[in-house]
């Protein structure tokens, strides 16, 4: 496509200008269940609504930008991760992905454990009371008061990821007088990407120990030999935003086969393994991701399969989904503002939030999708790139995307599949107020994370 050949704009599939789009959909004000939270509908009168109260009604009570999370959904998709899971495997909630107490309560009462990785994060799962048994540590740069915290506070296990790690965690455990449950993050040779995994012979990564050239095996040799540590298992992450089970597949088999070798050299078979987290959502329509029981059947029968072969019990398996729970169930809601059509490209869209929201467009090239979620409309739909209020080109929330070109500065316009690395990622840039994170529940909404205030950005400014 040639960007030149469409002087009255963009209108045709053949002279549109080059992105990340196909055709416009056929009917712009449809919303794909795909990447809309469970209970978002459009009521009679064309607004949008989720758990029942209309998004007028919600910018009107707590102002935009601000992040709506359907609490219904995120219960669903924790619970089908802990049923397809069952009761011989654990499903550990990635807190990275987004973490506040009611988040956390919610996992609690669903049957899930927690992974966190910074002191800020135990203190939040703590205060809102996850049992600390339920919770894994990780981090490849734990300082010694995270890890005292940690085992003072009798988590579950910590994620050891290096050698000098081993020996600061059993050092620490061993001076309080108790042995830390661990397991040791390898890196297994499998770079996973969305649509593909590559294997590597060498890991150029900050995280973890390398299978490849037995670094792995001496980890497991030494952390054995600690007082202080009672070595649990081997754990594996291999990417994010994965939607191809051969990298899992692959990196199982790897796990598997240490196992098997710690047996061999120890005599002593490890019970748990930790495949990690990953697993893709959909962003966009072209998404298509797994559920939750058919990546625990793939992840299960292969598990099961590469013991049987090395003649090893089968250890009981964990994994570790953030995005896959959260990212779908929230929204951002934010108001259009000034609206700048380019001849012959595109029309910028301006939004009262932007890249201190979302920061994964920037950073990620990520792709999203928006919809005009105030009323619906019948005109032709046009190109539209939505874009931030920040002092900064790159300042784009969704690439391309199509919008009704009768879209006027009032409207409200949402981005779906937000609840992931949004808010969680979310900054001060140009001292923005970060927005608050809103559930809503069979017709009701509640803050849980309130928005900041300029007495909050004032407050840390004590020159
Ligand atoms: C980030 C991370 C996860 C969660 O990743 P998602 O893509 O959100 O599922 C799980 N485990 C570890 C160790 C991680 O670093």
């Amino acid at each position: 496509m040639s960007r030149s050949a469409h002087p009255a704009g963009p209108r045709h599939a053949d002279v549109w200008p080059e992105g990340h789009y196909s055709a416009p959909p056929a009917d712009v004000n449809a919303l794909d269940p795909k990447v809309w939270a469970q209970t978002v509908t459009r009521t009679d009168t064309g607004e949008v609504s989720v758990g029942g109260i209309g998004v007028a009604a919600l910018a009107e009570e707590f102002g935009t930008p601000a992040y709506f999370v359907d609490e219904t959904d995120f219960r669903a998709r924790a619970r089908a991760w802990r049923t397809a899971f069952g009761h011989d495997a654990d499903v550990f909630y990635a807190g990275k992905a987004f973490l506040s107490r009611a988040i956390v309560r919610w996992l609690h009462e669903e049957g899930l454990n927690l992974d966190v990785c910074s002191g800020g994060e135990l203190t939040t799962a703590l205060s809102a009371g996850m049992p600390a048994d339920r919770i894994a540590f990780h981090g490849n740069n734990k300082s010694t008061d995270e890890i005292t915290q940690a085992i003072e506070a009798g988590v579950g296990r910590i994620v050891l990821d290096s050698f000098q790690e081993i020996v600061r965690v059993a050092h620490i455990a061993q001076s309080l007088g108790t042995r830390q449950r661990v397991q040791i993050r390898v890196t297994v040779g499998v770079e996973a990407h969305t649509h593909e995994f590559i294997a590597t012979a060498h890991e150029d990564q900050k995280f973890g120990i390398a299978l490849a050239d037995g670094q792995a095996a001496e980890a497991v040799r030494r952390a054995l030999t600690l007082d202080g540590l009672e070595l649990i298992g081997i754990h594996s992450h291999i990417g994010s935003q994965i939607f191809d089970m051969a990298g899992f597949e692959v990196a199982a088999r790897r796990v598997v086969a240490l196992l098997a070798a710690v047996r061999d050299e120890h005599g002593v078979e490890l019970p748990e393994i930790d495949l990690g987290g990953g697993l893709g959502i959909a962003y966009t329509s072209d998404d298509d991701p797994r559920e939750p029981h058919e990546i625990a059947k793939a992840l299960g029968e292969i598990v099961t399969r590469e013991c049987e072969a090395a003649r090893l019990r089968t250890p009981r398996i964990s994994v570790e989904p953030g995005r896959a729970i959260v990212g779908p169930t929230a929204f951002t809601l934010y108001e259009v503002g000034t609206i700048k059509p380019l001849e012959g490209l595109r029309t910028y869209v301006s939004v009262d939030g932007g890249m201190s929201d979302n920061i994964r467009t920037a950073l990620y090239d990520a792709e999203y999708s928006v919809a005009l979620v105030s009323r619906t409309s019948d005109a032709e739909p046009m190109l539209v790139r939505v874009v931030g209020k920040h002092c900064e080109s790159g300042d784009i929330v969704v690439k391309d995307a199509f919008l009704p070109s009768d879209l006027a500065p009032g409207d409200l316009i949402a981005v779906p599949a937000t609840g992931a690395y949004c808010r969680s990622m979310a900054s001060n840039y140009n001292h923005a107020l970060r927005p608050p994170v809103v559930a809503v529940r069979d017709g009701e909404a509640r803050v849980i994370v309130r928005r900041e205030t300029e007495e909050d950005l004032l407050r840390l400014d004590v020159g």
